[in-house]
C-alpha cells in the first residue's frame, strides 16, 4: 500500500477506536488467518466475583473469607482483587501476612497467625500434595458453569472451596463470530483450568482452546500456530500477554488492560470491544485492495 493510503486507513481505523502503531500492522492485519483470544479480561469483563464460600472444616464463611483477603491483599491478580472486594463488602478486614509470596499461573501463599496458608487452583493443592478428595467434584461443578474455583488449605488441610465468576463482555459472541465469518481460525488461550476453559469456550463458540497455560509459555502458543503456518494475531490484556502479544504477526491490546500489554501490542483496542478486531482487518483489507 502506498503510504497515503495506509495513513488514510490508520484514520478510519481510528474512527472506530482502533489504534494503529504503524503502517505494517495495518497491512499485515488483512492476512492474519489464526487469531488467539486471551480469556480473562478480553472475552471476559475481566471483573470477577465471588459467588460461592463453602468451608469444609468447622469454620464460617467469614472465617474462610478473612484468611483468603488476607492472602489476597498482596496480589494484583484479577482474582486476588475479587476476594479482597468481596471481603470488603461483608466487612471483614485483612490480617497480617508473612513470608507472603504470589506463584504465577497457581495461586499465593503465606503465614497467617502461624499457620501455613495456600490459596489457588487445583495445580497448586497437587504440586503441595493437598488431598481434595470429594471436594473435586463439587469444583468441577462450578467449573462446568464457567466459574473458577479456588481452593483454601492450612497446614496441609483443605478448609474451604471459593468460586467466582467473570461475565462475558455482551458483545464477545458477536465479536468472535465475526472473526470466524471472515475465514479466521479462533483459539482461546487462558491459565484458567480446563473445564472453565471448555464452558467459556463453548458459550462464545469457540470449539479450539488452549487452557492451563503457564504464563511464560504463552508465547510459546503463538509460536505453535506460527509453525503450522498461520499468520497471527493475538489479543491480550494482561502482563502474562505480553511476550505472546509482541511475538505475533499482529498483537492486538484492550485499551483497558496493563500499559505493559499495550506497549508490546500494535495495535490498541480503545473501546474494549472485541469488535475491533473485525472492524482493522476490514479496514486492512480495504486499504489493500485500494492499491491493486
Ligand atoms: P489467567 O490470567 O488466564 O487467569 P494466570 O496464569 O494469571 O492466568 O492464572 C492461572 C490460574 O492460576 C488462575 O485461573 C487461578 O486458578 C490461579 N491463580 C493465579 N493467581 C492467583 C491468585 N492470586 N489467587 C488465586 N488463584 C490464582
Ligand atoms: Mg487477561
Amino acid at each position: 500500500a502506498t503510504p497515503m493510503s495506509v495513513m488514510v486507513g490508520v484514520g478510519k481505523a481510528a474512527e472506530a477506536g482502533v489504534l494503529i502503531r504503524n503502517g505494517q500492522a495495518l497491512q499485515t492485519a488483512s492476512k492474519i488467518t489464526a487469531m488467539i483470544l486471551d480469556k480473562t479480561g478480553t472475552i471476559t469483563e475481566g471483573t470477577p466475583k465471588v459467588t460461592e464460600v463453602i468451608p469444609f472444616e468447622d469454620m464460617d464463611e467469614a472465617e474462610v473469607m478473612k484468611l483468603a483477603a488476607t492472602l489476597e491483599q498482596g496480589s494484583e491478580h484479577p482474582l486476588a482483587q475479587a476476594i479482597v472486594e468481596s471481603a470488603r463488602e461483608r466487612d471483614i478486614k485483612p490480617g497480617y501476612v508473612d513470608d507472603f509470596n504470589a506463584i504465577a499461573g497457581h495461586g499465593v501463599e503465606g503465614r497467617v497467625e502461624g499457620r501455613s496458608l495456600l490459596f489457588g487452583n487445583e495445580k497448586l493443592m497437587r504440586d503441595r500434595e493437598i488431598a481434595l478428595d470429594e471436594h473435586l467434584e463439587q469444583a468441577q461443578k462450578m467449573a462446568a458453569q464457567a466459574r473458577t474455583p479456588m481452593y483454601l488449605a492450612a497446614d496441609g488441610r483443605l478448609l474451604a472451596l471459593i468460586a467466582v465468576a467473570d461475565p462475558i463482555k455482551e458483545d464477545s459472541v458477536a465479536a468472535i463470530r465475526r472473526l470466524q465469518k471472515d475465514g479466521i481460525r479462533v483459539v482461546m488461550l487462558t491459565g484458567d483450568n480446563r473445564d472453565t476453559a471448555k464452558a467459556v469456550a463453548e458459550q462464545v463458540g469457540i470449539d479450539e482452546f488452549f487452557a492451563e497455560v503457564l504464563p511464560e509459555d504463552k508465547s510459546g502458543k503463538v509460536a505453535e500456530l506460527q509453525q503450522q503456518g498461520e499468520i497471527v494475531g493475538m489479543t491480550g490484556d494482561g502482563i502474562n500477554d505480553a511476550p505472546a502479544l509482541a511475538l505475533a504477526d499482529v498483537g492486538f491490546a484492550i485499551g483497558t488492560g496493563t500499559d505493559v500489554a499495550i506497549e508490546s501490542a500494535d495495535v490498541t483496542l480503545m473501546r474494549g470491544s472485541l469488535h475491533g478486531l473485525a472492524d482493522a482487518i476490514a479496514v486492512s483489507r480495504a486499504t489493500l485492495k485500494n492499491i491493486r
